[in-house]
């Protein structure tokens, strides 16, 4: 399949937060004002203004304790559940040559509501004036032959990205390597994303999102069914 794809190793994840700042950075984006919530991870979640995020997690297991890391953002899905639900390629649009799915100041003019809950991954954030801002591969740098920036700065290997087939290589082989020390270790959705990661661990002990809740190939369909028969709902309602 062409196009890129991110292999986000989170075994190699140390939590420095180095692509949370780096996303920043690149998009000028302000910092957030947070709380001390008893946790290292900060800001408390996505935002209109922060597209990329590093989950903490602590858990028991194996009896113990052990931090898990997940650096969240947009997985720019194969077939985007919330492009089909927008049905407006000037608000949300997959680019045709890295599959990356972009969202526009167009978005102000969609039902945000139903953009956010036709995410799997509960990524999408809407401004005051009902904008929606989301990771956007870091387009403007791909497409002049740069890395992301998240990737650019990760100093652990944990982040990378390039053609979709290499990246698929380097995540089987990468598994195959990880799960002789770590049995549950396991690729999330690699077949319905562009965003490939590999965890050591069940995957809801890392985030609640950070495997769709059904897959998003049925996802994808769901809402298709749903665009089709709203000119019914439609008509309905001005009956
Ligand atoms: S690809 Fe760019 S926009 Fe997306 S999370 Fe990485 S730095 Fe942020
Ligand atoms: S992860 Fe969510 S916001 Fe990103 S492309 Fe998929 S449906 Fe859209």
């Amino acid at each position: 399949m062409p196009g890129k794809s991110f292999f986000i190793d989170t075994t190699l994840c140390t939590a420095c937060r180095g692509c949370q700042v780096a996303c920043k950075q690149w998009h000028d984006l302000p910092a957030e004002k947070t709380s001390n919530r008893g946790t290292y991870q900060n800001p408390a979640d996505l935002s209109f203004m922060t597209y990329k995020l590093v989950r903490f997690e602590e858990v028991v297991t194996g009896g113990k304790l052990k931090w898990l890391f997940f650096p969240d953002q947009c997985r720019h899905c194969i077939e985007p559940p919330c492009e089909m639900a927008a049905d407006d390629r000037k608000a949300i649009f997959k680019d045709s040559a890295t599959g990356a799915v972009i969202y526009t100041a167009n978005t102000k003019k969609l039902d945000a509501q139903e953009i956010v809950d036709s995410c799997p991954y509960n990524v999408p954030r809407a401004a005051k004036d009902g904008t929606l801002a989301k990771c956007d591969m870091c387009i403007d740098r791909v497409e002049n032959g740069l890395l992301p920036a998240c990737v650019k700065t990760c100093p652990t290997g944990a982040m990378n990205f390039g053609d979709r087939d290499e990246m698929l290589s380097m995540a089987r082989k990468r598994l195959s390597v990880v799960k002789k020390s770590q049995s549950k270790a396991q690729l999330l959705d690699a077949d319905y994303v562009r965003v490939i990661y590999l965890v050591a661990e069940k995957p809801s002990l890392y985030h609640n999102f950070a495997v769709a809740s059904n897959t998003a190939f049925d996802i994808s369909r769901k809402v298709a069914l749903k665009r089709l028969f709203k000119p019914l709902t439609d008509l309905t309602a001005v009956l």
